[in-house]
């Protein structure tokens, strides 16, 4: 949890976004907001409109996540999104489990929109660079919000699948690697996670997509589905420590076999390689030059 905020502008990824979700689910799921207390006007984005008393009353009925985005449906027919994007952080207070309470903090200079629940629960959402955005929208239309309509399938859903992938990239020109990043194909992938998937696919991050062959953009499926679920286990031990900790929710020390291991030995077995940094379209990949083709 210590190294959360220095050099790690590349997280949240989606198993940081699902972690907190989780970890919010118990603790404001079927709860009603009392207080809203949102203290500015923007988030990277304006607020909407009358927020506080929009929330105010309102029970939270369920906790979804969309690509990095939790979804929080309310009792008012209004959906509740928040982004974490860069640098956001969520905080709870006032929660007992079991021996633990963590009393509520005094507040933050970067402390944005805080949320009191019936159960005595304090949500704090935390931003000090303000990348992240919150908005409300009526809950019947919530896939249609600017920021959902465009996703593509999510990737440890159905809907994502060996033979959509192939279709999805046959002809594309783009490498590998931005293929995986761009959000249309697949949601909610990132720098991290790609560098992590396309290690263990051996499959070189520089490679013209529509140019792998279908067998080996098949792997890509259950390899994501694999390192995402690794990495989502790995938050759900991070939040049986939360509540011993500071109450914050979400980032974890997860060990990565590429990413930011630069010089490292290659982790493959076999493969006497060293991991390499290079740069594409401005972000950081890591790879092994020689397991990776
Ligand atoms: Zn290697």
């Amino acid at each position: 949890m210590t190294m959360r905020r220095d050099g790690w502008s590349d997280m949240p990824e989606l198993p940081e976004v699902e972690t907190v979700r989780r970890g919010l689910m118990p603790v404001i799921e079927g709860r009603v907001i009392v207080t809203a207390d949102i203290r500015r006007p923007d988030l990277r984005f304006a607020l909407p409109e009358g927020m506080a008393g929009r929330l105010t009353g309102a029970r939270v009925l369920r906790l979804t996540r969309r690509s990095k985005y939790i979804l929080a449906d309310l009792s008012t027919d209004e959906t509740l999104l928040i982004h974490l994007g860069m640098s956001g952080r969520i905080l709870i207070s006032g929660d007992t489990l079991g021996a633990f309470h963590h009393a509520h903090p005094a507040p933050e200079k970067h402390d944005h929109v805080v949320l009191d629940f019936d159960n005595g629960a304090r949500v704090t959402f935390n931003d000090a660079r303000r990348f992240g955005a919150m908005d409300l929208m009526p809950t019947a239309g919530r896939d249609s919000h600017w920021l959902l309509r465009d996703l593509g399938p999510e990737p440890l859903g159905n809907a994502f699948h060996e033979d959509y992938l192939i279709a999805r990239l046959k002809g594309r020109r783009m490498p590998i690697k931005a293929a995986l990043l761009d959000q249309r194909i697949v949601a909610g992938l990132g720098n991290i996670y790609v560098s992590e998937i396309l290690h263990r696919a051996g499959i070189d991050p520089r490679r013209v997509a529509g140019r792998i062959s279908d067998a080996r953009l098949a792997t890509l499926v259950p390899l994501t589905r694999a390192v995402l679920a690794e990495a989502i286990e790995a938050g759900g031990s991070s939040l049986r420590d939360y509540r011993r900790t500071d109450g914050e929710l979400g980032y974890f020390q997860h060990a990565f076999r590429v990413y930011d291991r630069e010089g490292a030995p290659c982790p493959t077995p076999g493969c006497d390689g060293h991991v390499r940094r290079i740069v594409q379209s401005g972000r950081s990949t890591f790879h092994c030059p020689k397991c990776q083709r």
